[in-house]
């Protein structure tokens, strides 16, 4: 694991200004407690510092969640965890993002993840045969996600219809995710030869959701 270099208040800020611009807003404070019992879904894990700095996104019934792990009343990063962007509805929790450790780039990996989860929610597919917004589903893998339409009986072949995952991505945000793909997958090459486990983390989370609401 590359050394941890934790964000500084300069660093926090620039990261604050690109996901505004991006069109994120910070979860305000009387949302996070109203939005308390959703928003726990998404964020299980200790709670040292209390209270983190959230960003939302929403678009197209889909919202995007950036955990930045900056504690909001001591103004400095959390002292182990990771960020994390989630996709989600009011209630149900789609996908999540590999976690994003704090290294040196820690604020461009973060703010990229952001991006790229606004992106898919923006220009979130229409299905081609009833006109319906697709819905994230996920395959065998834990890394395995695509676009369906299960509403059959609105096509005129009685099947499902599905997209990649990345249809509809600015060709910038593609090229980005073949190239993190393939580091990736380099990664968790050296860490079976090691026989040690991939995607601890994300599979730990991604199992706990599923506990959590079964429809996901
Ligand atoms: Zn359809």
């Amino acid at each position: 694991m590359p050394k941890q270099i934790l964000p500084n208040k300069a660093e926090f800020t620039r990261l604050n200004q690109n996901l505004l611009r991006f069109g994120f807003r910070q979860i305000p404070d009387q949302e996070f407690v109203d939005k308390y019992k959703t928003l726990r879904l998404v964020a299980p894990r200790p709670r040292e510092g209390g209270r983190e700095v959230g960003f939302v996104f929403k678009a197209n019934e889909l919202k995007v969640t950036v955990w930045t792990t900056w504690l909001l009343r001591e103004q400095r990063a959390r002292g182990t965890d990771a960020a994390w962007v989630v996709i989600s509805d009011e209630e149900k929790v789609f996908y999540f993002s590999h976690p994003i450790h704090r290294t040196k780039n820690f604020i461009n990996n973060l703010l990229k993840q952001a991006w790229i989860a606004m992106a898919r929610v923006k220009y979130r597919p229409r299905c081609r045969k009833c006109g319906q917004f697709m819905q994230i589903t996920h395959g065998q893998g834990a890394k395995s996600c695509y676009w369906s339409c299960s509403n059959r009986y609105g096509h005129d072949n009685n099947k499902k219809v599905h997209l990649n995952w990345d249809y509809n991505l600015p060709i910038k945000a593609k090229q980005y995710l073949k190239r993190l793909r393939k580091k990736r997958a380099v990664y968790r090459k050296q860490r079976r030869a090691l026989g040690l486990q991939v995607d601890v983390a994300r599979k730990k989370r991604i199992s706990w959701a599923f506990q959590k609401n079964k429809s996901l």
